[in-house]
């Protein structure tokens, strides 16, 4: 058999997006033990570095083994009991997986819609959650369905108005977008590894704030998910180091490097990139006669862009021209937006004018 030998994209999607060259390097490097103390000093160093990037002094800050989802049921698994009330703000395909995990956990699942692409202002929030008085609040910060970007504030100053904790989906947003979670009244802020932190999927970062720690003390019922327990992980990774499950290290290494690389850009001066990356794509796309699908700057996730697909275009084969022709890897939509907006991520190694002008200009060319 031959060696394996994947295609070289360049990864302009939703995510994964492009993994840095320091990233792919740390993989390779000699695993140690899951109970080596090496492992708990990378561990600690990822601890430090995640931090910065969510924006907290929270002292609970974990990574969860597995993706995105894994970092969302384990939200859902230890801050909403069987019975209690969960709110959710839904306009986009991933908050509506968060109301579904929330049912699956025995949650009394509210939710307050909005077509994709919305997002919800302050008023339209304090009126659902004064009258529907949840325990625990939900919403996606980034929706990668849409390309659309909650206030976070616009809910998480209701939701504590009414006694209820948040829990806000960062998955689209960690490394790459402020999100300021002490300062944005997130209680329970979960990611992932894949998209704004430049590495391959399968870590969930998450981080608590001590009014929610308080709550998972007081639970009287032990967490449903035996593999998600927070309390369970907290004993291996910041207690007595006592045996859990055997952590994937070279995905922790992973991680250890795409926060370093973070934070010796500077985490300010990488959202400024970012910012500065997110203009650039809409001058040229629009210049090329594209339109963006949210019309409000302010309410765009800037990394993730998502156009409209221009009349008398097919997204299909639009996107099959990118990879055949550029070795370029868009997204479509899905849902009721499929065929109608392409979602193309500008984020970390790929985040520079080159690659900008390099996906612009073949995407201009492969929708004539
Ligand atoms: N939440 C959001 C906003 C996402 O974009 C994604 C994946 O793209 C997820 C959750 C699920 O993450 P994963 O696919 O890593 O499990």
């Amino acid at each position: 058999m031959s060696n394996l030998n994947p295609p070289r994209r360049l990864l302009f999607g939703p995510g994964p997006s492009q993994v840095a060259p320091r990233v792919y390097e740390a993989m390779s490097k000699p695993i140690v033990g899951h109970l080596d103390p090496f492992f708990f000093e990378v561990y600690e160093d990822i601890r430090r570095d995640l931090r910065a990037v969510f924006g907290t002094k929270n002292s609970f800050v974990q990574v969860i083994s597995g993706t995105g989802s894994a970092g969302m049921e384990t939200a859902l698994a230890n801050f909403v009991e069987p019975g209690q009330k969960l709110a959710v703000f839904t306009a986009g395909y991933f908050a509506d997986r968060i109301a579904e995990m929330g049912e699956r956990h025995g949650a009394k699942v509210v939710r307050f819609n909005k077509p994709w692409g919305e997002t919800v202002s302050e008023a339209e929030a304090t009126e659902f959650l004064s009258k529907e008085r949840p325990h625990v609040v939900a919403f996606v910060h980034a929706e990668t369905s849409t390309g659309a970007l909650q206030d976070p504030l616009a809910i998480t100053r209701p939701a504590h108005a009414v006694g209820a904790l948040t829990i806000t989906d960062c998955v689209t947003s960690l490394g790459a977008l402020p999100i300021n979670v002490d300062a944005s009244g997130i209680d329970v802020a979960f990611s992932c590894t894949q998209k704004g932190l430049s590495c391959p999927p399968g870590l969930s970062p998450i981080t608590v704030s001590p009014a929610a720690v308080e709550r998972l003390r007081a639970r009287t019922v032990p967490c449903p998910i035996w593999y998600m327990d927070l309390k369970l992980l907290l004993e291996y990774y910041e207690g007595a180091h006592r045996y859990h499950h055997t952590a994937p290290i070279s995905s922790f290494y992973a991680l250890r490097e795409g926060l370093a690389l973070v934070v010796e850009e500077g985490v300010e001066a990488r959202f400024c990139r970012h910012q500065k990356m997110h203009a650039e794509f809409v001058r040229r796309i629009e210049a090329s006669g594209f339109s963006m699908f949210i019309p409000d700057d302010s309410r765009r996730i800037q990394t993730i862009n998502t156009v409209s697909v221009p009349a008398g275009v097919n997204d299909v084969n639009t996107r099959k021209r990118l990879v055949a022709e550029y070795d370029i890897d868009i997204a479509g939509g899905f849902g009721p937006l499929a065929g109608k907006i392409f979602r193309i991520g500008v984020m970390g190694p790929l985040a520079t004018q080159e690659n900008v002008e390099l996906l612009t200009n073949a995407l201009a060319e492969c929708v004539k």
